[in-house]
């Protein structure tokens, strides 16, 4: 089994979907690894840390034409595509929900694709959960911006100059991502204050010591998850919302309802109501945004309120996106074997449910459907 990975070709992405150290446990079950070059090296991994036994290729399309599974990151590309041999397993984050034509073409291919994303958020999953693990760099990383775009420091100092007040942060959707922000604000000094609408996020709030915010609406949907609110339930958010942003110096955001847009959460006028000075960052760019405002890629100001609108957070840290990476489709790889024999159990609700295209055929419902 010749397991192949390549440099990302996405715009401004610079995570690797392999790094030395899972690298070196393929090798150890008798699966060959081979991969274009430099393609961990804007990871901070140079080809020369991949253990000896990996080949390395002259060209990307050598890996493409030999590798009986491709890895990847962001999964298929129309250019790569025809250069992958003919029955080919592709694991990647293959954005299920766009472009849909591309597993069609996958499936004419005969090529088998997983899709990160659809691995069922079940507890022997956990492992191989790429939305937990990139969220998590993700919030990470929008606190660091907001904090190097503040004009404000985050923690308290008590110094010669004078008293500095701590900044206070609210965080808004305390899933992965929320969560992640709220311990790293606070690790930062800065008073942080947490909003969900899950009931079950207080706790969790609380346990990495911040204030939860209670604006008397709570929805959890299906699996656990949170579900849109009704019109007059998103009305009672808002209103209790806008009186408390206006003590805020810096707001993240990170709402999210599974398939849906991002919920706008904080409007225009909330966001002129804001303290000048005041930093968004909002998480839900790509999703359309939790801020009216927000535009994906960009930063704009309203009045003297700073909205960032960040995409890929997490290729901007790319060691440890890759290597949390790496090691999500190192344990799904995990469950593809038999000592060295490569098998796929399709009694496996994990290898079911994030199958996109197998025998042939488009098999996942949600994508199928989106074919029309
Ligand atoms: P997500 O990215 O879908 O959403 C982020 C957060 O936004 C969620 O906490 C959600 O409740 C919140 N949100 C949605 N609409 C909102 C609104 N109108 N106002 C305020 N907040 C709103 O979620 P996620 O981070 O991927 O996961 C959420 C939770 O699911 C996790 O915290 C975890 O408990 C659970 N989870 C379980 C597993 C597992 O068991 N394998 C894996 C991943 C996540």
């Amino acid at each position: 089994i010749t397991v192949g990975f390549v440099k990302e070709n996405a715009a401004n992405e610079s995570r690797v979907a392999v790094v030395p150290e899972t690298a070196a446990k393929m090798l150890a079950l008798g699966w060959q690894v081979l991969f274009e070059p430099e393609a961990g090296l804007a990871a901070g991994f140079p080809d020369s840390h991949y253990p000896d036994t990996c080949q390395l290729a002259k060209r990307r399309t050598d890996v493409l034409e030999a590798a009986d599974i491709l890895v990847s990151v962001n999964g298929l590309n129309e250019t790569d595509l025809p250069h992958l041999k003919q029955g080919a397993v592709v694991i990647g984050m293959v954005s299920p929900y766009s472009d849909q034509q591309r597993f069609v073409q996958a499936a004419d291919h005969k090529l088998t694709v997983f899709s990160m994303e659809l691995i069922p958020r079940i507890t022997r999953a956990q492992a191989m959960d790429v939305l937990s693990s990139q969220a998590a760099v993700a919030g990470y990383k929008a606190v660091l911006l907001a904090a190097s775009e503040a004009p404000r420091f985050f923690p308290m100092l008590t110094t010669a100059a004078g008293t500095i007040r701590p900044a206070q942060v609210l965080v808004i959707g305390a899933g992965v991502a929320g969560l992640q922000a709220i311990a790293t604000a606070k690790r930062l000094g800065a008073n942080v204050t947490g909003y969900d609408v899950r009931p079950e996020t207080v706790e969790q709030v609380k346990s990495l010591g911040a204030k939860f915010l209670d604006l008397g609406v709570n929805a959890v949907g299906e699996g656990g998850y949170a579900r849109e609110l009704t019109a007059e339930e998103k009305q009672t958010q808002q209103d209790n919302l806008a009186e408390h942003l206006k003590s805020v110096d810096v707001l993240i955001t990170t709402a999210a309802v599974p398939g849906r847009p991002a919920p706008e959460i904080v409007s225009q006028s909330m966001v002129e109501n804001m303290k000048a000075g005041s930093v968004i960052v909002d998480l839900g760019a790509e999703g359309g945004g939790n801020c009216g405002p927000t535009k994906a890629g960009e930063t704009v100001m309203v009045g003297q309120v700073k909205v960032i609108g960040p995409v890929n957070l997490p290729a901007s840290v790319p060691l440890h996106a890759s290597e949390m990476y790496a090691r999500n489709i190192w344990n799904l790889l995990n469950i593809m074997h038999q000592e060295s024999d490569f098998t796929l159990d399709w009694d496996d609700e994990i290898l079911a449910g994030a199958v996109v295209t197998r025998d042939g055929q488009v098999v996942h419902a949600a994508v199928k459907q989106g074919l029309g």
